[in-house]
């Protein structure tokens, strides 16, 4: 067996000054680097020394399976000192980190997790949103409607209506389903929201309305990825969309 070890790092949500000084040392220090898709070449570049394997997934474009890229990792560490995985914004929030540390762990492969920025505060802080605000919100819960095996389809909606603020992962493609399920859990159509497409990126796009908009914010929406946002923090950003007087008056 070599004596690889595995760091499985968080590189932010897109801007590369968002990575933790860590995760630029690792990186530098990288022999191989196994990356998603949405990780761009600005990132890659503090890597100059490694061998870069993509093993992008995308939502809606083609993946690769996660089997695969367990194996990936595994053969990646028997042949080389430092394997960086690098996943976007936190590896522990909705990046299937467990699965590669579990297949690590079987394989007696040393692994080590690096935390980075999740794209819901990276999107807080380009809409100048706090996700919890005194007398506002007291509670935030970071959801997705996208399932595993065996977990309850609508639960996520439940947990959503139960916060005062809710974040949602994976939702921006299913807004119809979205909208649904959060008026179907007890959600006033009339809560504000807001959709944050690229957060960080030079190209970041921010739309806001209520809930009962949201397809058609959602339909509004570029290529790139994007949050939504559901909660009365987004009050005051829905009435400055709802209306180009006030927003040219607070501007
Ligand atoms: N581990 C990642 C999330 C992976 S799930 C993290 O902590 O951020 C991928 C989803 O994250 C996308 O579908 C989108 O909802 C969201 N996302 C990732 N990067 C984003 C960005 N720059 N702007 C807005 N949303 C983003």
């Amino acid at each position: 067996m070599g004596a690889g070890i595995v760091y499985l790092v968080g590189a932010g949500p897109g801007a590369a000054d968002l990575l933790t000084l860590r995760a630029a040392r690792l990186l530098a220090r990288a022999d191989v680097v196994l990356h998603d898709a949405l990780i761009g070449d600005d990132v890659l570049a503090l890597a100059p020394r490694a061998e870069k394997i993509p093993v992008g997934k995308r939502c809606g474009a083609h993946s690769t399976s996660q089997r695969f890229i367990n194996k990936r990792l595994v053969d990646a560490a028997r042949r080389a000192k430092v394997v960086v995985r690098l996943k976007g914004g936190d590896p522990m929030l909705f990046g299937r980190a467990h699965e590669e540390i579990d297949v690590l762990a079987a394989a007696g492969i040393r692994c080590e997790v690096v935390p980075g920025v999740t794209a819901a505060l990276a999107a807080a802080a380009d809409a100048r949103l706090s996700l919890t605000r005194r007398g506002v919100s007291r509670s935030v819960v970071f959801v997705t409607p996208r399932v595993g095996d065996g977990e309850d389809p609508a639960a996520w909606a439940a947990a959503a209506a139960a916060a005062d603020t809710a974040v949602i992962y994976m939702g921006a493609g299913d807004a119809i389903a979205v909208t649904a399920a959060l008026a179907a859990a007890g959600s006033s159509l009339a809560t504000p929201v807001a959709l944050v497409e690229s957060a960080s990126r030079p190209d970041c796009a921010i739309h806001a309305g209520v809930l009962a908009g949201l397809p058609g914010l959602a339909a509004a929406r570029g290529n790139g990825p994007a949050l939504i946002i559901v909660g009365a923090v987004c009050g005051e950003l829905a009435a400055a969309c709802a209306s180009p007087l006030r927003e040219a008056a607070t501007a």
